[in-house]
């Protein structure tokens, strides 16, 4: 996903593109892409008519817009899956056929030159094409700071990905792939068997080539024919301020890697929020309770009360408050992920009785004891009498 194209560059848009001029800049792309119209030149004018189309459907989208613009090019690959602004998309490239109008049924161009089983729906009908790696699951712990903030940690995994040696054919380099003798490159066999009913004809998957139609003579030694190895590299992840525990973030195409030239599967890491010794959250408010004393309590004042990002907010508080009471400081919560609220800051005032005076401290509310004429409220309404 790294060195990605601004999507605004690969329309040829500026950022305040309207949507007309986006579904303008769009169709002029992917005409100019399509590849009936580039036979000399069509595999570097798929790859661009695939990029015109990712951007285009994340900018077409305003929802999907807002986030681009607000989490930069990884945004679609950063916050999609469950809880996310870009959950629930099956597959890479979606888009409306209307869009599209001058050609066709866009689900026909796209089976032709992507082989289909494209975007996680597997071809049933043959397992030659090329098959969409395994989504990969983690969890990611995080501190309660970082969720209110957002967080970048990069992070081992562990995944299959295309085999340099062989680049995923599986062949030994200078050696070929064949197709298969057996099926003749189908993956399938027809047996014709004399049956007092008739002729009848089973159709069986090849057993030389397992259903792939094709041979490797020599495997390649890294990979040992699999067109994969196992690695692990370090990958960024961006976790958006104000994300929840037990959400998730998908980052499309970092799982597996396909077969056969198939895309990638995807990563989805499930966050886990440790607890904090101050906080804690109620939808998007952060809750906290703020001990203060006898006389701030009586006389009222200021307090300084300390914010989730580590920041101080001044807060006067009546005279005359009562412990349990809660004050609201408006937009010091979280951010929503999937929209542009901010929660609050909602502290709850508890009074903290002094244990230990000093002499001069006990001589002074003795005194103020006396003013106030103070007797046990229970003794007054004369319950034991
Ligand atoms: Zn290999
Ligand atoms: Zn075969």
């Amino acid at each position: 996903m790294a060195g990605k194209r601004d999507y605004y560059e690969v329309l040829g848009v500026n950022r305040n593109a309207t949507d007309e001029e986006l579904k303008k800049a769009y169709r002029r792309l992917a005409k100019k892409y399509h590849p009936d119209a580039n036979p000399d030149n069509k595999e570097e004018a798929e790859a661009k008519f695939k990029e015109v189309n990712e951007a285009y459907e994340t900018l077409s989208d305003s929802q999907k817009r807002r986030m681009y613009d607000q989490f930069g090019a990884d945004g679609p690959q950063g916050f999609g899956g469950a809880g996310g602004p870009f959950g629930g998309q099956g597959g890479y490239y979606s888009y409306s056929t209307s869009d599209f109008g001058d050609f066709g049924d866009l689900g026909d161009i796209f089976s032709s030159f992507f082989g289909g089983g494209f975007g996680g729906r597997t071809s049933s009908r043959r397992q030659t094409g090329p098959q969409k790696g395994a989504d990969l699951n983690l969890r990611m712990d995080i501190t309660f700071e970082e969720s209110f903030l957002g967080v970048e940690k990069e992070i081992t995994i562990t995944r299959n990905e295309v085999c340099d040696t062989c680049h995923g054919t599986g062949a030994k380099p200078g050696t070929s792939v064949k197709k298969c003798s057996v099926c003749h490159g189908t993956g399938q066999v027809t047996q014709v068997q004399n049956t007092i009913l008739g002729q009848m004809q089973t159709r069986r998957t090849c057993t030389n080539c397992h259903g792939t139609g094709e041979v490797i003579e020599t495997p390649c030694e890294t990979c040992r024919g699999k067109g994969t190895v196992r690695k692990q590299p370090r990958i960024r992840v961006k976790i958006p301020a104000g994300i929840d525990d037990n959400q998730t973030v998908v980052l499309r195409g970092e799982g597996d890697s396909g077969e056969k030239g198939g895309p990638k599967g995807d990563l989805y890491i499930t966050v886990k929020i440790k607890k904090h010794g101050i906080y804690t959250r109620s939808g998007n408010n952060v809750l906290c309770d703020i001990p203060i004393t006898i006389t701030q309590a009586t006389l009222g004042g200021e307090l300084q009360i300390p914010m989730v990002d580590g920041s101080k907010e001044f807060y006067r508080i009546p005279d005359g408050t009562q412990t349990g009471t809660r004050f609201v400081i408006r937009n010091k919560g979280f951010k929503s992920v999937n929209s542009s609220s901010v929660g609050d800051f909602v502290f709850t005032v508890i009074v903290q009785t002094p244990k230990r005076l000093t002499r001069e401290q006990r001589d002074l509310l003795t005194q103020l004891a006396k003013t106030m004429n103070e007797q046990p409220p229970i003794k007054k309404r004369g319950f034991f009498g």
